[in-house]
């Protein structure tokens, strides 16, 4: 089952692309697999109230990934 976060989350709108495939080990172990509970993404909105950045991954890291 995806995140519950899935449809909204900037990461996988922004980086959930056919030819972007950096980033489709993330989405298959954590928003479509299961560390979703232990994506930082989703620690930061309950810590902050909002999304982090899009650049942030679920591991936490932030980075800049060509699209
Ligand atoms: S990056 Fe995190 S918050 Fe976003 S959909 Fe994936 S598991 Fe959910």
């Amino acid at each position: 089952m995806n995140c519950d976060l899935f449809a909204i989350c900037g990461f996988v709108r922004k980086y959930n692309t056919p030819h972007n495939v950096a980033c489709h080990g993330f989405i298959t172990r954590f928003c479509k697999g299961p560390d979703k509970d232990k994506c930082k993404r989703l620690e930061y909105r309950r810590a902050y109230g909002l999304q982090p950045e899009d650049e942030m991954l679920p591991t936490g890291l932030i980075v800049k990934i060509d699209i």
